[in-house]
């Protein structure tokens, strides 16, 4: 589904990516682990269109999607969420969800021919609505967003992302700062979605995490993938070792 070859990107002295290549199939979680730094959120920023690279090229379903700006990328389906959350902690759980809807050119025009503007709105909500229930969240639904919980909140960014109906869902540190409880219910709902063909790449430092429910993992190292496989030969590639996992399996970082 997304083929990413050989990217380059510096900023002014400092090169964040270096040689980086991978290949994200259809239908699995793939996990982009590495230390600070290595290069991880660089890589989702150009692939988003957030970021353009120096060199290298992005093909999604085949289509090279380089010249295409960030909003037009999503409309092929590729979201993301944030390292930090970025919610809007006045609005409502499903006023937050609501922004984030696609409304094509089509369905404003009709909208405002046919004053069907409400029909929209009730089939967004509907959408809203199915995603919040997926990540239990229904009952918060009228909640203003910033007196959800830390993990609900990183849980409301994972439907927001959904309500866009995307192919490749990518999702920056999905787990970061949870509970175990939260940890192991944010493993399950994306292993749910993959159950429902969602395509997954996740950048995540929680090992455990990250070998319970990654198909693949690439690991990047000064901006560079140094290792490509399933979890099993990732815990036993000595490189990696030696890079990262060291002793207690944990991941080191450079900085
Ligand atoms: P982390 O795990 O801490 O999120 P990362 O692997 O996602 O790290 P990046 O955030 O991609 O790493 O950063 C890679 C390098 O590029 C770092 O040295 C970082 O300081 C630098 N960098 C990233 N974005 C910028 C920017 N906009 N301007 C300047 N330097 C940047």
């Amino acid at each position: 589904m997304l083929s990413v070859n050989h990217l380059k990107k510096s900023f002014g002295g400092i090169t964040a990516v270096k040689n980086c290549s991978f290949e994200v199939q259809g239908g699995s979680i793939t996990a982009l682990i590495g230390p600070n730094g290595a290069g991880k959120t660089t890589v989702f920023n150009i692939v988003t269109g957030f970021m353009r690279q120096d060199h290298g090229e992005i093909f999604f379903n085949n289509k090279n999607i380089d010249e295409l700006p960030s909003h037009k990328r999503a409309a092929l389906g590729i979201a993301r969420t944030f390292q930090t959350i970025r919610l809007f902690p006045k609005m409502t759980v499903l006023e937050n969800l609501l922004l984030a809807m696609p409304n094509t050119k089509e369905q404003w025009y009709h909208a405002f021919q046919n004053s069907a503007l409400k029909k929209i709105e009730e089939e967004n909500k509907k959408v809203a609505l199915t995603w919040l229930s997926f990540v239990g969240l229904h009952a918060k639904i009228d909640e203003a967003a910033g007196n959800l919980s830390y993990g609900q909140q990183k849980l409301l960014e994972i439907a927001r992302a959904l309500c866009r109906s995307p192919k490749l869902l990518m999702l920056d540190e999905p787990a970061a700062g949870v509970n175990p409880a939260m940890l192991k219910k944010i493993g399950e709902l994306l292993t749910k979605l993959k159950q429902q063909g969602m395509t997954i790449l996740f950048i995540e430092h929680d090992m455990e995490f990250v070998m319970g429910i990654a198909d693949k993992i690439i690991v990047l190292d000064y901006g560079e993938e140094i290792a490509i496989g399933k979890p099993v030969e990732i815990q036993k590639n000595q490189r990696v070792i030696d890079a990262y996992l060291g002793v207690g399996g944990g991941l080191e970082n450079h900085d």
